[in-house]
């Protein structure tokens, strides 16, 4: 179970440039988050929450969730890590940054942590086409994610990796193509889909407005996913399917009808009378019966 936390600092590719055309960060960022209170604080806080919901089986993972969570003075995120792993209900660490804000320096340092406890790093990669990238205004190449990715791998770190789906400029030859990716590099571990969602007062907005480029609606999504994942190969693990927000009022465009319930029940039907499993359109098959009891 991962519990959000916040080192409360601004995105520095945000500060410095505006920041990716799509990302409004008030949209991902909980109350609590926002208040500038202490790592310790933030868990205390955060953590009672969930285990009420969800009963006090599961093991936490500290998820640094937002913004650019490997930016700033290594010996100060250094001290932010520790505090999360010294809580006593947490048992990983999971965080969440940029391909530019992972070097040499900060992989070592996170192999440090992951001897003592998993460690996980969830990377911005998006998509493997730089005409995407420029898109999307990200302001890294993919030749930086990969460079990132191995860094990590190299070191025993575990990655995900964000991939944002049906971006104007790309095909479905150009999506598979980074699925295809995530199945070559063996230190991607699995990944979490996001629909593109155009936010209020985003520089995607203004070109949403301008350009008037289609967003699919849920069925066209749940389509795009089922014509994807059966080139996703079955030891790679999807964590998340849809763009999650906190605010539907910041949404212009690209938001589905009701909830993820909803949404899950009707990816989950359409699976499941196609007949559509991840991975069967790769070397790493798995049968129907096997997954749909
Ligand atoms: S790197 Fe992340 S937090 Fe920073 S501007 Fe881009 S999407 Fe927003």
């Amino acid at each position: 179970m991962k519990m959000g936390i916040s080192l409360g600092l601004e995105c520095p590719y945000r500060m410095r440039t505006g920041g990716c055309y799509f990302c409004r960060p008030d949209s991902f960022i909980a109350k609590y988050q926002r208040e500038h209170i202490s790592i310790q604080n933030q868990l205390d806080y955060v953590i009672p929450l969930y285990k009420n919901i969800y009963g006090d089986k599961r093991g936490v993972f500290a998820y640094f969730q937002d913004n650019t969570s490997t930016a700033g003075n290594i010996e100060w995120l250094r001290r932010q890590y520790q505090t999360a792993i010294s809580h006593s209900d947490v048992e990983g660490l999971v965080i969440s940054t940029r391909p530019d804000y992972i070097n040499i320096e900060i992989s070592d340092m996170l192999a440090e942590f992951n001897q003592k406890i998993p460690v996980f790093i969830e990377l911005g990669m998006q998509s493997v086409h730089n005409k995407s990238l420029e898109f999307l205004g990200r302001g890294h190449t993919i030749e930086d994610t990969d460079n990132a990715i191995n860094i990590l791998g190299k070191n025993g770190i575990s990655v995900f990796v964000h991939i944002i789906l049906a971006i104007p400029c790309e095909t479905k030859q150009d999506m598979r193509e980074t699925i295809f990716y995530v199945n070559e590099n063996p230190y991607i571990y699995g990944v979490k889909f996001h629909n593109l969602v155009v936010y209020k007062d985003t520089k995607l907005e203004q070109m949403y407005h301008r350009e008037k480029f289609h967003l699919p609606d849920l069925r066209e999504y749940i389509h795009l996913l089922g014509y994807l994942l059966p080139y996703l190969q079955g030891n790679k693990c999807v964590l998340r399917l849809y763009t999650s927000y906190k605010d539907r009022s910041l949404v212009v465009a690209g938001d589905f009808k009701g909830d993820k319930g909803k949404w899950n029940n009707e990816l989950y039907f359409y699976l499941k009378t196609n007949n559509i499993i991840q991975g069967s359109k790769t070397d790493k098959k798995y049968s129907v019966t096997d997954i749909y009891k």
